[in-house]
């Protein structure tokens, strides 16, 4: 079909999302000329779905805390229900606000925002509404979404998008997964008072060191979430009240509503990918370490390749992509020590390896430091879970992995991270001197 009206772009990126923006701003001020396909907003999932609101959330539901350590700090605040419904507009606006300085950005980079569904015709050609974009360059940066398990009943339940546009919070909730974002969400609600019963099938945190893991579900249980291990969802039915989730081992759980966190895919339904002859594995465009596809001129980074599929990762790899490809600056990511955070309460925060992979990789020659104790801040409140900080040290005492559950953990490990990555050993760590009264110094003092 020839198509008198084909516009043409050095570079066509397809997914305005993390990625995909670093991207197309990076190579146009590379000089390149670049469009930008996008069929929902501008910002893609941390900006509008997840990071971003997500922590809003996080700080919400931290204040119930801080009203309740109150009077012990001599503040005499009465006890309070929030308003989740204030809490969840306010976060939409501030997101709407985001969306609209993203579109702003692109605008002051000359790169052409194509906002529709985009369909490849073939490697070089996008179809968007009636208007079809060829890119001498493409990148695939659609990201992921949520996976839905095949179970009866499935369609009565939400998915971690839907919680942003909710009016307010239910009453109570059963949260089906042991991830980020299951565990994210069921600290959320369970600070807003929402009653939440978290269903794991196997283990917390898969992939996280073990302790630390531990020492968050505590902290978790202190706080009000009630986990049902070892058992999968089979059914989801809906009752009078709400929903009620038949489990694996007979029994069952009622709630106001049910939240399905069990994981996420790349978003490629629609694209017809079929038409560029660029390989998918495993529902994944695997990518070499120039982030090329095995079609020379295709390229996808972030979630679409689902290897570390975190914002900064995205962001990294989207620009050494376009640092690379025009603006004659090669560069590639490095995916190792890739420092990540769960955002529960408490917070597990890491960088490195857990104790598990050191001892897998070095045996005998692996020593853990650790320190538990209740930090400063929970003295006078007397309630709070125990922060947890652990290093893992490796042959000649290099620290291989540093893990934190407790305030601030993500700040923390964001700077421990550095050290990490320049080979810090367990003696550059005690030769610090330690910063008092603070939690961290427990990484340069513990024996
Ligand atoms: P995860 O892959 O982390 O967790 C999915 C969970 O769902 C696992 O516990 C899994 O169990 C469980 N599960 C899967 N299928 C079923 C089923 N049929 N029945 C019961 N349980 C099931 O996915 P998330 O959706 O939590 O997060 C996706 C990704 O998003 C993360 O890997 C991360 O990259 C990113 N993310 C990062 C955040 C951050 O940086 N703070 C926050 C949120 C998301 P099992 O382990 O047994 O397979």
């Amino acid at each position: 079909m020839v198509h008198q009206d084909e516009q043409r772009f050095d570079l066509v990126v397809v997914g305005a999302g993390s990625g995909g923006l670093a991207a197309a701003k990076r190579a146009a001020s590379h000089g390149a000329s670049v469009a930008i396909v996008e069929g929902s907003r501008v910002g893609g999932t941390c900006v509008i779905r997840g990071c971003v609101p997500k922590k809003l959330l996080v700080y919400g539901s931290a204040v119930g805390e801080q009203l309740a350590d109150a009077p012990s700090y001599g503040w005499p605040v009465p006890p309070v229900v929030p308003r989740t419904q204030v809490l969840l507009d306010h976060v939409r606006r501030e997101v709407d606000r985001l969306n609209g300085i993203h579109e702003a950005a692109l605008n002051r980079a000359g790169v052409a925002l194509v906002q529709g569904w985009g369909r490849f015709l073939d490697d070089r050609r996008l179809q968007v509404g009636e208007q079809v974009l060829r890119g001498e360059t493409i990148l695939v940066s659609v990201g992921g979404q949520p996976v839905c398990p095949n179970l009866p009943g499935a369609d009565l339940a939400m998915v971690s998008d839907d919680l942003f546009l909710l009016e307010r919070f239910p009453g109570s909730m059963v949260i089906v997964g042991g991830g980020y974002i299951a565990c994210e969400f069921a600290c959320i609600l369970q600070g807003l008072g929402v009653a939440v019963t978290q269903i794991v099938r196997r283990q917390l945190l898969r992939g996280f060191d073990r302790g630390c893991v531990a020492s968050v579900e505590a902290g978790m249980v202190e706080k009000g979430t009630v986990f049902r291990k070892g058992v999968s969802p089979q059914a989801i039915t809906s009752t009078a009240a709400g929903c009620r989730v038949e489990l694996s081992d007979g029994d069952s759980v009622e709630a106001d509503a049910v939240l399905l966190a069990t994981g996420r895919k790349p978003r490629l339904v629609g694209l017809n990918l079929e038409a560029t002859g660029v390989a998918v594995e495993g529902g994944r465009i695997p990518v070499d370490g120039d982030q090329r596809t095995n079609v020379a001129h295709v390229f996808a980074v972030g979630d679409v390749t689902d290897r570390i599929n975190l914002t900064p990762v995205a962001v990294d790899e989207g620009r050494a992509f376009a640092d690379s490809r025009f603006g004659g600056k090669p560069r590639r990511t490095d995916h190792g020590l890739v420092a990540s955070a769960v955002f529960t309460q408490p917070e597990l925060a890491t960088v490195g390896l857990s104790e598990e992979e050191a001892r897998q990789r070095h045996g005998e020659d692996v020593r853990v430091c650790e320190a538990r104790f209740r930090s400063l801040s929970r003295a006078l409140p007397k309630t709070g879970s125990p922060c947890h900080l652990k290093l893992v040290l490796g042959p000649q005492e290099r620290v291989l992995g540093c893990h934190m559950v407790g305030e601030h953990g993500a700040e923390i490990i964001q700077m421990a991270a550095v050290a990490l990555g320049m080979g810090a050993t367990k003696a550059d760590f005690d030769r610090t001197m330690a910063l008092h009264p603070s939690i961290s110094e427990e990484f340069v003092t513990m024996g």
